[in-house]
């Protein structure tokens, strides 16, 4: 038996293994051993939880916003219950790290009540459209079966608060969890099926093909909320155009820029660049400033304050709540990582500190990365233009406005941005001429909830963590009273 034992899928109000009796076995990213099993799904799974979504959801939808946000509630409050529990498992099974990740449990339970206390802003319009003797207005509908598609990196907040908007709106939801980090899903599965009544809330496990690819080619599945990377937006737009037309919402990757101006304090910058790089969860993080774009006249304070922090974060347990960065969380993203690193020295980046694999016998297994930052990068470079997803900042060197937010804005992604300057002028011409769908002005990394949070290009599609997520999983119906 392993440490987290087997971990269920929640189909129709029960809990489940696979009908293709098929497991994925998860390990502990900090030290590859087993720790537990979560079911392989099937297209017959997504098909079963479809069939049950369908079943339950007019029933559901008929309810009033208050009995709705009343289970939204007692989830909050279960997640609350079990945070601990749940710290313990997805610490091990990502590789966060246990101190900063304590910050999920809040939010998933944070996000639930908020969409909770958003129900009458599921409203519509009236509309003068044609003089005093007739009657237009709007009203929103739920999709009837919703999915939503969720990445690795934080895999109990992301489908938690992927319930709270669709469930909100009166339609039922399949989840889809990650197949590296799959084992908390087990755990809210458990919860749903206390809480929900059956077939209301779905989550299912498995890989991106089959599970994934069912929920985007299914005929009925007509709203798809999707966050991760921007290879598997394209492959699930393909797959569901092939089909029928869907509402498909993308939250994906970023190439952020911190554009830090001559007259920023560089105690500030520091902090702040080290903060927004996300080390806690090894920058695997959409929003991480993974390019720190220095004023020449104070480029090599900031570049040396940064590495010099970066290089004594403590790398460790990720249980360990003194631990300031632990492993990447699986394999093939270690390679990938490592991919960047080799490509970094052969074009001709400076490592200011970091870029290899740490030593020591603690590190032997797992999939441990140096925490680094690289110097003289250029926008030609690999790590100057890709979203590399893990604990690496590329420092850039500018002189001139327009040509550093021409860099900036030098990448297809266009997720956050950030800029640093006590000039106002700056400080907003900056905000305006990037390319983002956020932009933080002396800051970075906070999430403010009820602000739209999503990207530009190919950063994403929609906005999430505000009214706008809400209304997008309802269609709009125009009645019009000719009296
Ligand atoms: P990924 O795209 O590899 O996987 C995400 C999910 O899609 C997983 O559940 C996976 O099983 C599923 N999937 C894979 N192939 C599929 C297919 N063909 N059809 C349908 N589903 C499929 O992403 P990842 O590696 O898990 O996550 C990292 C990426 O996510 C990064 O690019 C990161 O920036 C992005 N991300 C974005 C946000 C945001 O809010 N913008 C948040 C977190 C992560």
């Amino acid at each position: 038996m392993t440490q987290f034992g087997d971990r269920l899928m929640l189909i129709g109000g029960e809990l489940v293994a696979s009908e293709g009796g098929e497991w994925i076995t998860s390990v502990n990213p900090a030290t590859e051993q087993v720790i537990g099993r979560a079911p392989a799904g099937t297209a017959a799974d997504v098909d079963r939880a479809y069939d049950a979504a369908a079943a339950a959801q007019p029933e559901w939808a008929a309810k009033s916003i208050w009995q709705r946000a009343g289970y939204l509630h007692k989830l909050a409050a279960a997640i609350r219950e079990r945070g601990e529990e749940i710290l313990q498992l997805e610490a091990s099974d990502t590789g966060n790290t246990i101190k900063l990740l304590a910050g999920d449990i809040v939010i998933s339970s944070a996000m639930l009540q908020y969409y909770a206390g958003l129900g009458t802003e599921i409203k519509g319009d009236t509309v003068p459209a044609s003089g005093g003797q007739n009657i237009h207005f709007t009203l929103r509908e739920p999709y009837g079966v919703t999915a939503r598609i969720v990445p690795f990196n934080h895999p109990f907040m992301f489908e938690a608060a992927a319930i709270a908007a669709p469930i909100m709106a009166g339609n039922a939801v399949i989840i889809k969890t990650p197949e590296t980090s799959p084992l908390s899903g087990g755990i809210l599965a458990e919860l749903c099926q206390e809480i929900f009544p059956p077939g209301i809330v779905n989550l299912v496990s498995g890989y991106g093909i089959p599970v994934g690819d069912r929920i985007a080619r299914h005929p009925k599945i007509r709203r798809i909320g999707f966050t991760g990377s921007v290879g598997t937006a394209l492959a699930i737009q393909r797959s569901a155009a092939e089909i029928c037309i869907k509402h498909i919402t993308l939250e994906l990757g970023g190439k952020n820029a911190m554009i830090v101006c001559a007259d920023a304090d560089p105690d500030a910058v520091t902090k702040a660049a080290i903060g927004g790089m996300n080390f806690a969860w090894a920058g695997q993080s959409c929003g991480s400033v993974s390019r720190l774009m220095v004023h020449e006249s104070i480029y090599d304070d900031v570049v040396e304050r940064v590495a010099a922090k970066v290089s004594a974060l403590k790398l460790g347990d990720p249980l360990d709540p003194t631990s300031e960065m632990g492993p990447v969380n699986n394999k093939a993203h270690y390679d990938r990582i490592l991919s960047f690193m080799a490509s970094a020295k052969q074009e001709g980046a400076k490592t200011v500190t970091g870029g290899d694999v740490p030593k020591g016998e603690q590190f032997e297994r797992g999939f441990w990365v140096e925490p680094t930052v690289y110097g003289d990068v250029t926008m030609d470079m690999r790590v100057g233009k890709e979203e590399i997803f893990g604990p690496v900042i590329s420092a850039i060197k500018w002189s001139k406005l327009d040509e550093v937010i021409a860099m900036a804005n030098a990448v297809d992604y266009g997720l956050t941005g950030a800029v640093w300057t006590n000039d106002l002028q700056v400080a907003m011409t900056t905000a305006r001429a990037l390319e983002t769908g956020l932009v933080w002005i002396n800051g970075t990394q906070a999430h403010y909830v009820g602000t739209p949070f999503g990207g530009w290009k190919d950063s994403g599609l929609g906005r999430e963590e505000c009214v706008e997520e809400l209304v997008s999983y309802t269609q709009s119906k125009a009645i019009h009273i000719l009296l």
